[in-house]
């Protein structure tokens, strides 16, 4: 092990955890996964605690925590990470509501230690190709569609339908979230319609307007029941053509021309920069995303519609 190898142990053993964490960890040199914390799943070969205060009691090594829970737990264990003085990478989104999150930046500042609020998708491929070839084009409107069948993508997740969870926007936050790398300046929200069913807290579906600085439209749809191949659409249309990144920000076409791009791996990108902030001891937290998200809960127009059976 070198020295600056990071030892780190993951809390929420699910999904997420088991098919990019793992896999990612193990293919950078950066880092040492030595634990993990959940209270009922278990990763094999993985030392595991029911909770992040055993595992730091048991493997007080551990210096820094990934938290791949369910977003309505993050906030508490999170905190205690920091109190503790680890670092703590954040899934998306870093919390279940705003203030948690810049709550959790000043206890980070305190205990000088790093905070990464993580936004995968900002890792796809694509996406640093298309912000440079976006740069300096005049925009004249976006349409971005983000859509997939909740039953094949998030099956048994029913923490996506409690408060919090946030619905239709688990997967839309990570349109947002490349959105607000992609353009400079401020975004705001125009106008949202938000379709709740009756039996469940969070909305299954969403169409959503924003503006940029220029007032660029920026048309957004989200759907949840969208049946077949999953669409991860934004379209660009600028005074000098127009871009659609697609898959969820992995192809790049430029007047429906395919645009090479570097070949990269969302999640080892992702923690080769969580592995930069923890050596220059920087933290990295941009709440644009979760913030548009909350004014779409705080202004949208709510509809009820159809219960959803799962
Ligand atoms: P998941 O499969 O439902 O896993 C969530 C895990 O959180 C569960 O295994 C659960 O543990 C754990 N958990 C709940 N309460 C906990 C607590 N108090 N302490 C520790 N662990 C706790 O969900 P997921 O798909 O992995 O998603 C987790 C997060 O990753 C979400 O924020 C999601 O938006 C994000 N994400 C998901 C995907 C995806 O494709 N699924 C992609 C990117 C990001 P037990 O099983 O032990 O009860």
């Amino acid at each position: 092990m070198r020295s600056s190898t990071i030892r780190i142990a993951l809390v929420g053993l699910g999904k997420i955890a088991r098919d990019q964490h793992c896999p990612a960890l193990a293919a950078l040199a950066d880092f040492e996964l030595l634990a993990g914390a959940s209270p009922h799943s278990r990763i094999e070969g993985l030392p595991w605690y029911r909770d992040l205060e055993t595992l730091l009691r048991e493997v007080p090594i551990v210096t820094a925590v990934s938290l791949c829970t369910t977003p309505q737990v993050r906030f508490d264990i999170a905190r205690y990470a920091l109190q503790q003085g680890r670092d703590v990478l954040l899934e998306k989104p870093p919390g279940m509501t705003v203030n948690e999150v810049t709550g959790l930046v000043r206890i980070a500042e305190q205990k000088s230690a790093v905070l990464f609020a993580s936004w995968h998708s900002r890792h796809a491929c694509a996406v640093q190709s298309a912000r440079a070839w976006l740069a300096g084009r005049t925009l004249r409107e976006i349409r971005i569609n983000w859509k997939e069948d909740v039953r094949v993508w998030h099956p048994g997740q029913s923490w996506i339908w409690q408060a919090g969870g946030l619905g239709v926007f688990d997967p839309g936050i990570n349109a947002l979230s490349i959105l607000t790398y992609l353009l400079p300046g401020n975004l705001v929200l125009r106008d949202a319609d938000l379709s709740y069913p009756e039996n469940c807290e969070t909305p299954i579906a969403a169409r959503v307007l924003l503006a940029d600085s220029t007032d660029t439209p920026v048309h957004m749809e989200l759907d949840f029941l969208h049946p077949g191949a999953p669409r991860w659409d934004i379209e660009v249309e600028t005074g000098s053509g127009r871009l659609l990144l697609s898959r969820g920000g992995k192809l790049m076409t430029i007047d429906d021309r395919p645009v090479e791009t570097p070949p990269s791996e969302e999640y080892v990108s992702l923690y080769a920069h969580f592995a930069d902030l923890v050596h220059h001891r920087r933290n990295d937290v941009d709440l644009a995303p979760l913030q548009l998200v909350a004014d779409a809960f705080l202004c949208g127009r709510r509809n009820t519609v159809a219960p959803f059976i799962e």
